[in-house]
């Protein structure tokens, strides 16, 4: 049940779902909000007021820079308290990076945050954006018998789907069901009715809890794939990058590495200089046990840390976020082993 007053602040910052075919050359390009609204008129059907914040230009999420994120979060920030939820129209390439750093960024969040976008823009007729547009809607602005809003966390809702955003990758780049969230359970599924999981722990709304908002964020990160055949130098390069803070490492399986001398030596003296390694897994599901082959476990010793069933996006832009905070490399090891925002489970 919505109460009579429950508003929505809709920010389009971009993406397929705003795109528009150009005549001439066939490639998508952006058009503006009056023209998305042109398309979607059930906008009007809600009997709640939505505003509307554009991204002046908009832009494709392969542009999306942590300055940009920064920007969302002066918004939602800015204007928190005259809305009941937000919905974020976002590109979706990059959609999960994005909602993982807002579920960092947002600290003490007690509103809906929701990102959306599609696979088709907005003005095709089998275009997915519509459904995914409305339902983010509703969702931002439902809430509880008593007035509380249901799902106070940020996420991403696609194709039916509502999962907690630092949780999702994208993993499909022509189905509408683009995104996935391997290691948790979706928080809702929207059919006829939108049915919340009451068997997932939702993040719980606290009341009189003030927004904190967070906007420092360093980037000197990488992501380090590993592949059978990788060479020393190319490991040595990247360890050996100039201000380089922090690697997550894209192991395989439940965290394994070759058992190179080389490789170990390599990641223990970078772990000894205070850079920070992270072992995520390659594979889409599943955690990192480093304690369950020798090859996991010789990671353990070179200093690296469990990345347990961290997505990358969520593991890039976690360490972001705590080494723009001044972190020592153990405080932010410390800190990589202790879930912030619901992304790992322990
Ligand atoms: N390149 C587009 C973007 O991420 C793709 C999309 O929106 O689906 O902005």
């Amino acid at each position: 049940m919505n109460s009579p007053y429950t508003s929505v602040l809709l920010i389009y910052t971009g993406g397929t779902i705003g795109m528009i075919e150009n005549t001439e050359t066939g490639a998508l390009e952006n058009f503006n909000f009056e023209q998305l609204q042109k398309h979607i008129p059930e906008l009007h059907k809600f009997n709640f007021p939505i505003d509307t914040y554009q991204f002046d230009p908009p832009m494709d999420s392969s542009d999306m820079e942590p300055d940009m994120w920064r920007k969302l979060v002066r918004i939602i920030h800015e204007n928190y308290s005259r809305y009941h939820g937000f919905v974020i129209l976002h590109g979706t390439d990059t959609m999960a990076y994005t909602a993982s750093a807002l579920s960092f960024m947002l600290e003490n969040l007690e509103k809906p945050v929701i990102l959306t976008g599609s696979q088709l823009p907005i003005g095709v007729l089998r275009t997915d954006g519509k459904e995914n547009l409305m339902t983010s809607i509703e969702i931002a602005a439902a809430q509880t018998k008593e007035g509380k809003p249901l799902v106070p966390e940020v996420c991403i809702f696609f194709e039916n789907h509502l999962m907690r955003g630092n949780r999702t990758t994208k993993m499909n780049a022509e189905n509408f069901n683009a995104f996935r969230s391997f290691n948790y359970p979706v928080l809702a599924e929207a059919g006829i009715h939108i049915k919340y999981n009451n068997n997932v722990q939702i993040r719980s709304y606290k009341e009189k809890q003030k927004l904190k908002p967070h906007y420092l964020l360093d980037t000197n990160v990488v992501v380090l794939k590993l592949f059978p055949g990788i060479q020393e130098n190319v490991v040595a390069t990247i360890l050996g990058i100039e201000g380089l803070k922090a690697v997550v490492l894209e192991t395989y399986g439940s965290g394994n590495a070759p058992r190179k001398e080389w490789f170990i030596r390599r990641l223990c003296q970078a772990s000894a200089q205070g850079i920070v390694i992270v072992n995520v897994t390659q594979c889409n599901a599943g955690m990192v046990e480093m304690e369950r082959y020798e090859t996991g476990y010789q990671l353990l010793q070179a200093g690296v840390v469990c990345g347990y069933d961290s997505t990358t996006e969520s593991a890039v832009t976690k360490l972001m976020f705590l080494l723009g905070h001044g972190y020592t490399p153990d405080e932010v090891r410390d800190r990589m082993n202790r879930s912030m925002a619901g992304e790992i489970t322990i």
